[in-house]
């Protein structure tokens, strides 16, 4: 008789999720897959052999990448850390100078607005004041791991603007500045030179 030898690779389902899939290029449906090598006499998977390890699949395109591809952020991720990381600069900056002043507090709801919040306002701006600023600064650095060197540069430069709305920079407010800058993984050089750029061009 005639047997046919063969190693096949059975792949099981471990658990299933939303990734940013690297080939099609979107947030997708994925399942994580176990491997394992398999002695397939006549195509039949009959003795499981060693383990392969896990990898991920995409549900749309079936393309199949390595578990490491699940700490990329969904574009969905991604569109809801930036006006979270902008709402918590905004309370950080503003719980460092003058939290109750109309002018500072119209420009953050402005710039909060602008950057995807379309429902931020005093009473959002009321209930940031009181979260402790560890998790503010979780927020905004949670939104700098996300964002290009420029980006960063500009979300400071809004976080300035902010602060300048009540008048020039005070102490406390610079402070809150330079924290949001090193939250978001800029140097203090270059943290000083936006700041310093962007209080020159309000003048
Ligand atoms: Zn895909």
């Amino acid at each position: 008789m005639l047997l046919v030898f063969g190693l096949t690779v059975v792949f099981r389902t471990v658990g299933e999720g939303t990734f940013h899939c690297p080939q099609c290029g979107g947030d997708r449906a994925y399942r994580r897959r176990a491997a394992r090598r398999w002695f397939s006499p006549f195509f039949v998977p009959l003795v499981p052999l060693w383990r392969l390890g896990h990898a991920v699949e995409c549900r749309s395109c079936r393309g199949r990448f390595p578990v490491s591809t699940l700490r990329a952020a969904t574009a969905q991720q991604m569109a809801s850390a930036l006006p979270a990381g902008m709402r918590a600069a905004a309370a950080l900056v503003l719980r460092s100078g003058a939290p109750e002043d109309a002018a500072a507090r119209a420009r953050a709801v402005e710039t909060v607005t602008r950057y995807g919040e379309p429902d931020y306002d005093d009473d959002a701006i009321d209930a940031d004041l009181v979260v402790a600023p560890v998790f503010l600064g979780q927020e905004v650095e949670r939104a700098g791991a996300h964002l290009a060197v420029e980006a960063k540069e500009w979300f400071l430069a809004e976080a300035v603007r902010i602060a300048l709305a009540d008048g020039p920079l005070d102490e406390g407010e610079r402070q809150a500045l330079h924290a949001v800058a090193e939250l978001l993984g800029m140097s203090r050089a270059y943290a000083l030179g936006v700041i310093v750029t962007t209080e020159g061009a309000s003048r």
